[in-house]
């Protein structure tokens, strides 16, 4: 769906759910991540970008200190008063945009600068797939409330925001990454995010230049941030480094591993060694950007995957069938993306190439009794913005 599109169906859920013409709309996007897999919560490295696929809000100001959320997916909305926002309050998917607003309290905004709105939302990101629709409904509102109350914040302080409402208000245990590529992202860029440094750096990926497309394979299953082993997987990396005296696993490098491991139990050995690896593939694949290496860059997004599959065991059988049948139908690099239990797989596959791919996706599915995964393609976009600003009413 283009930008103009999900606009108007956005606009046209407004004028249903909203008492009212919108005063701001602003749109966030979701995003794949290329490589660089649960890191971001050990101060590490990541290469995501955003996507076309998005999130687009529309807000309308209450004279009141009601706040009313919809969304297209959900039929009943939430209705809290301002004071109400606050963890263990929100119900549901509202837990994602509020919990946005709750966070803001940290950036600075005290409740005293907040006002009711209405807030109506209407998306063509997969939910639960690892896109990250939770980052782009966040950011989408984040946005718009900046625009609409002149917080003036920047995307590091809107990313921290989205971050503490999902932690502390929805419960998810993430780290920063998904809304920082989601508020940083260009056209035909990817997002290099440190997270230990807060630097975030633009770097170019002129994909459709090279004949190349992005494949992602939506699994179909679900994966639950808040319940599986996404947390496991985090306490074990802070043990470690706890264990070996650091602040995080970022002070690490690849010749430390040995050392490191002697240290270790042999569980979290293997879940060092994919954290410290991965970050290394990240700069590679930056450098192997820079060259114009592709097929370089589609054997680290397979190095990725082999290491999540097997030293930090968040990958399924579906996400291996996916990764294995796109290689063998001619993909150049395919992984993984996003938390993992489930979610969406990532295929770097030329343009000629992408109906094969898709048809080998499909029919290994079938073949081994799973559902029939969606697979769609998606190019680096411009991040989270407003697109219809309050004073152009
Ligand atoms: P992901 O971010 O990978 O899509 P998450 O589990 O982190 O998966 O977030 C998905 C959740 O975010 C949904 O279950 C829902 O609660 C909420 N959500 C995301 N987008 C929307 C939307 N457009 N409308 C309502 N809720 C949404
Ligand atoms: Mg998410």
């Amino acid at each position: 769906m283009t930008v103009r599109d999900l606009i108007d169906r956005a606009l046209r859920h407004a004028a249903l759910a909203l008492g009212g013409k919108a005063d701001v709309v602003a749109r966030g996007p979701g995003r794949v991540n290329l490589i660089g897999e649960h890191t971001d919560y050990n101060s590490g490295l990541a290469l995501p970008f955003a996507i076309g696929q998005a999130t687009v809000v529309a807000v309308r100001e209450r004279t009141d200190d009601l706040v009313i959320v919809s969304s297209d997916q959900f039929n009943e909305p939430v209705r809290l008063r301002l004071d109400q926002i606050r963890p263990g309050q929100v119900p549901g998917w509202a837990a994602y945009p509020l919990g946005a607003l709750w966070g803001l309290l940290g950036a600075g905004v005290p409740r005293d600068r907040w006002r009711g709105f209405e807030a109506s939302f209407v998306s063509d990101v997969p939910s639960g797939a690892g896109l990250s629709s939770s980052a782009a409904i966040e950011c989408a509102l984040l946005v718009a409330l900046d625009h609409l109350w002149g917080l003036g914040l920047d995307s590091a302080a809107l990313a921290a925001a989205g971050q503490r409402g999902e932690n502390d208000v929805a419960g998810a245990p993430t780290g920063v990454l998904d809304q920082t590529a989601v508020l940083n992202g260009r056209r035909e860029h990817a997002v290099l995010v440190d997270a230990r440094s807060g630097d975030v750096e633009l770097v170019p990926l002129r994909l459709a230049c090279a004949g190349l497309v992005l494949a992602v394979v939506d699994t179909g299953v679900s994966h639950a941030h808040s319940t599986g082993g996404y947390a496991a997987r985090r306490a074990s990396c802070e043990r470690a480094a706890a264990q070996l005296g650091m602040e995080s696993l970022r002070e690490l490098g690849v010749e430390d591993l040995a050392a490191a491991s002697a240290q270790l139990g042999a569980e979290d050995a293997r879940r060092v060694r994919h954290v410290v690896g991965e970050n290394a593939r990240v700069l590679e694949t930056v450098n192997a950007l820079g060259v114009g290496d592709l097929d370089r860059m589609g054997g680290l997004m397979t190095a990725s995957h082999v290491s999540l599959r097997d030293d930090f065991e968040v990958s399924c059988s579906e996400l291996d069938l996916a990764v294995e049948a796109s290689l063998a139908a001619g993909a150049l690099g395919a992984r993984m993306t996003g938390g993992g239990f489930g979610g969406s797989a990532i295929a770097l596959v030329r343009e000629a190439d992408l109906e094969a791919v898709e048809t080998a996706v499909r029919s290994a599915f079938d073949r081994r009794g799973f559902g029939p995964p969606r697979v769609f393609s998606v190019q680096p976009e411009d991040g989270a913005a407003v697109v219809i600003p309050a004073d152009s009413r």
